[in-house]
């Protein structure tokens, strides 16, 4: 495979350039199920599941509220505070300082 920033030739499964150090590719991140921390509402559970099952979350938020009027609110809202608890919060984001390397050549 070929790097984007400077179109050499670099290991196929390499994650930064040899040449110019460009982050190539994403890192395969293992799937966890988290609660949100941008896109809460309440407890970013249904943002969590939403980002879990590549859904969007407002139709989960839908699908959940349904379910929970559905199931006669209580099940629904015991479920969601069980959700609160069992699935963890996704870590803090930190701002992410890139490092620029200077052009030598
Ligand atoms: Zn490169």
């Amino acid at each position: 495979m070929y790097c984007n920033a400077c179109g050499k030739a670099i290991a196929e499964d390499g994650r930064f350039c040899s040449h110019c150090g460009n982050v190539v590719g994403i890192p395969p991140m293992p799937k966890k199920l988290m609660r949100s921390r941008a896109d809460r509402k309440i407890g970013g559970v249904c943002a969590g599941l939403a980002q879990y099952l590549d859904l969007d979350t407002s139709l989960v938020r839908i699908l959940w509220f349904f379910i929970t009027l559905a199931c006669g609110i209580f099940p629904g809202f015991v479920a969601y505070v069980l959700a609160w608890i069992i699935i963890p919060e996704e870590p803090e984001l930190k701002p992410v300082v890139a490092a620029q390397q200077p052009v030598t050549s």
